[in-house]
């Protein structure tokens, strides 16, 4: 198979041609999933389009999910068909766009006599058939009874006392940071200028119209202005910052909640399956994944009043997930099992919203445009990106900001690395490699390096292909999002810094600090890491 051209993603070129005066059809602010997917739509429309992310991609909440591809079965409980119906539509196409980083697992929901809930189990299955049911044709597998026996065959791991049986369904799951990446550079090849380390630091008002952003290049300093006829604002939790440039003193349309994870060695629930807990003691879901050869468990609910970019887990939130994952699973777990910890705030909308909005419109994400013709849009979930995308297109065109132009371009669109279809590709559970990049596999095997590992199944050659395709720009970048090893292994990510630096400055040349990027990222790793 001969494996797609690459894309040269040079910073240099992007930036140049971002600040030479052209004006884009659309600007989108914030590089996370939902700015990706509408800058993908648009350039894939034919739109000139430009996104500016103030750090990196999926630097923000998308890069801290629970990583599952899902309908949203509690939708269901509330009686919210459509959605779900919806997401699981979306679910097909994400997991079809892209198969080497996003796979169907199988989840399976344990049920214990003992503790009586037993008794639940009806009520599950029945739920989970209608969401099965609510799949279609995009089913990815049956809903099914096990027995004790085939529910500990199916989940080993799981606590085998008193477990009664289990029922198993299915969902997916992918890998939400290399997602992103995969996006912007599809974007690129589009026909998109995409930027990362640039932030939207104003917004340039005219006449009573948002006509564009002045930008700051985080990594010389530099300022430039660029016009477009359409200004979006993505920036998940810090929307309000935006929209209060826009219209001072405007009130807060998000209330961010924080959801933390836990990563544990794989012996600790050593299952191909995952394991959903419907009811946790605070009324919650709890997840075991696996994932990268290693199991996520998660997650939490808290609201916050900050939004720092890096959130920091509560003492009690990681008390609280591992005193739920040891109800059901058989290894004993404490916190010297925790090889990291990491949190994420989700963009809760608030009901009544503030602002003199002219539009709104509200289901499980927001799209509202302000007086002057910001879209700020927010909320929502990674699964249904690509849907948003059309809504935030479809909220433009009807606002008048830009032409319409027909809708589902992005349907069937391949994302950069994909096989081709039908093509094997290694399941996300095992631990990480070169499979990772897919159809790209031959071009990271031709890179110097590639035979000089600097964690087990992370190279050399991977440092330089982050580099040069992935618009990889800092140790971080490459340990924590073109590579997982943060989320995974801090300690182990720690200890590739200084090598990953130095890999990094032959790459990128005189002006990259290595020091300081390793001695950044080495700080960060450190506070990923838990106290036992
Ligand atoms: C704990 C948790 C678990 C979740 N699990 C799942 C799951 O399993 N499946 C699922 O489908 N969804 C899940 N979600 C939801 C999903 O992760 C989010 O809906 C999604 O990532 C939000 O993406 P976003 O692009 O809106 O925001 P973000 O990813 O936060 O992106 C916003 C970006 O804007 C940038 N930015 C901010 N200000 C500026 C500026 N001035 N200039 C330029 N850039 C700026 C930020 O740096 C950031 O990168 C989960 C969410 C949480 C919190």
């Amino acid at each position: 198979m001969t494996p797609p051209p690459a894309v040269a993603a040079d910073r240099t070129t992007l930036l140049a041609r971002a600040s030479a005066g052209e004006p884009f059809d659309l600007i989108v602010v914030g590089g996370g999933a939902t700015g990706l997917g509408t800058a993908l739509d648009a350039a894939a429309r034919g739109f000139a389009t430009l996104l500016v992310e103030a750090e990196d991609f999926a630097k923000g909440t998308s890069s801290r999910a629970t990583k599952l591809v899902h309908g949203g079965v509690r939708y269901l409980a509330q009686g919210n068909v459509a959605l779900v119906r919806e997401a699981l539509r979306e679910r097909k196409l994400f997991l079809d766009n892209a198969p080497h980083l996003a796979q169907p697992l199988a989840f399976l929901v344990p049920a214990y006599g003992l503790s009586g809930r037993l008794v639940d189990l009806p009520f599950y299955g029945a739920g989970l058939a209608i969401y099965e049911a609510l799949s279609g044709s995009e089913r990815l597998g049956r809903v099914g009874l096990l027995g004790r026996r085939a529910a500990l065959a199916a989940a080993p791991g799981l606590e085998p006392a008193g477990l009664a049986g289990a029922i198993r369904y299915w969902d997916g799951q992918f890998d939400d940071a290399r997602f992103a990446v995969a996006l912007a550079r599809t974007a690129i090849r589009q026909g998109a200028c995409v930027l990362n380390h640039c932030r939207v630091e104003r917004l340039l008002i005219e006449q009573g119209g948002v006509v564009g952003v002045g930008i700051e290049d985080r990594e010389t300093g530099g300022r430039f202005d660029v016009r477009g006829r359409c200004v979006v604002n993505a920036t998940g939790v810090w929307v309000d910052a935006l929209r209060q440039l826009d219209e001072p003193g405007a009130a807060d349309l998000v209330a961010p909640s924080q959801g933390v994870h836990l990563v544990v060695d794989r012996d600790h629930f050593p299952s191909p399956a995952a394991m959903l807990v419907p009811k946790t003691a605070d009324g919650r879901v709890l997840f075991a994944v696996p994932w990268l050869g290693k199991v996520i468990l998660g997650t939490t609910d808290t609201p916050q009043t900050e939004i720092p970019l890096e959130p920091r887990p509560l003492a009690e939130e990681i008390d609280f997930i591992l005193a739920e994952a040891r109800r059901r699973l058989a290894a004993p777990l404490t916190r010297s099992a925790i090889r990291s910890a990491w949190a994420g705030l989700r963009p809760l909308v608030k009901p009544a919203g503030g602002g003199t909005s002219t539009q709104r419109i509200s289901r499980e994400h927001t799209i509202e445009i302000s007086p002057h013709g910001l879209v700020t849009v927010t909320g929502g979930k990674w699964t249904t990106y690509r849907a948003m995308a059309e809504g935030v297109l479809a909220a433009c065109f009807a606002q008048g900001l830009l032409p319409p132009r027909p809708a589902g371009v992005t349907r069937h669109l391949r994302l950069c690395g994909a096989p081709a279809a039908g093509a094997a590709t290694v399941p996300l559970a095992d631990p990480p490699g070169p499979h990772l990049y897919g159809a790209e596999a031959p071009l990271l095997a031709a890179l110097p390096g590639a035979d000089r590992l600097l964690l087990p199944g992370f190279s050399e050659a991977m440092v330089r292909f982050a580099a040069r395709h992935e618009l990889a720009r800092t140790v971080e970048d490459v340990l924590a999002r073109r590579s997982r090893w943060l989320f995974l292994d801090a300690a182990g990510a720690a200890s590739a810094a200084t090598p990953v630096a130095e890999i990094l400055r032959e790459e990128l040349g005189g002006g990259f600090d290595a020091a300081a990027s390793a001695a950044g990222f080495i700080r960060l790793a450190e506070s990923y890491r838990v106290a036992t």
